[in-house]
């Protein structure tokens, strides 16, 4: 039976020190990586970007991709939530709604991919490409999922030299 001893040693147990009014840190730093004297509100307050200073730095790209990637996970959510009342809810696909969502989610994407001139197909190729390299045998594997051969320096495109994997000479994958 759950009772106020419960939710009273459930807050207990996620009490951290208490935040007191004091003179600082600020976001001028909290003293050095290594003050253990600190709360994580504190931490937040010495390391998060200041808000004004992103501002002035966005352009309007930056703006327009912020936004695609925004709507991509939002319409994400949105898909999720439909796939929820359906698995856990029980209730009855709503397959109109799921196309939606798909649709909304590819929206944002290609929002995306114009925003950097790149083509579905082009996208498409680079994951086939990807997934032949890691699923080598043409199916699924436990084994070959953790071993993600797609990352070896093999498949890797040499940033000095620009060679693929083997044909690098200049070392610069090793
Ligand atoms: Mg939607």
């Amino acid at each position: 039976m759950i009772n106020d001893n419960f939710w009273q040693g459930i807050l207990l147990k996620l009490s951290f020190r208490p935040e007191k009014k004091r003179s600082g840190p600020t976001r001028a730093g909290v003293g050095g990586a290594m003050n253990v004297n600190i709360t994580h509100a504190d931490l937040v307050r010495s390391l998060v970007k200041d808000g004004d200073a992103i501002a002035g730095e966005l352009t309007g790209n930056d703006a327009h991709l912020l936004h695609m990637a925004v709507g991509v996970s939002t319409e994400a959510g949105e898909l999720l939530d439909a796939v929820k009342k359906a698995t856990i809810y029980r209730k009855p696909i709503d397959c109109e709604n799921i196309i939606e969502e798909l649709g909304d989610i590819e929206f944002y994407l290609e929002g995306i991919r114009q925003a950097f001139a790149i083509t579905r197909e082009t996208v498409l190729f680079a994951n086939i490409a990807k997934l032949r390299r890691r699923y080598h045998e043409g199916r699924f594997t436990n084994e070959q999922a953790q071993a993600r051969a797609d990352k070896s320096p093999l498949f890797q495109q040499c940033p000095n030299c620009k060679q693929q994997g083997a044909d690098c000479v200049c070392g610069g994958l090793r």
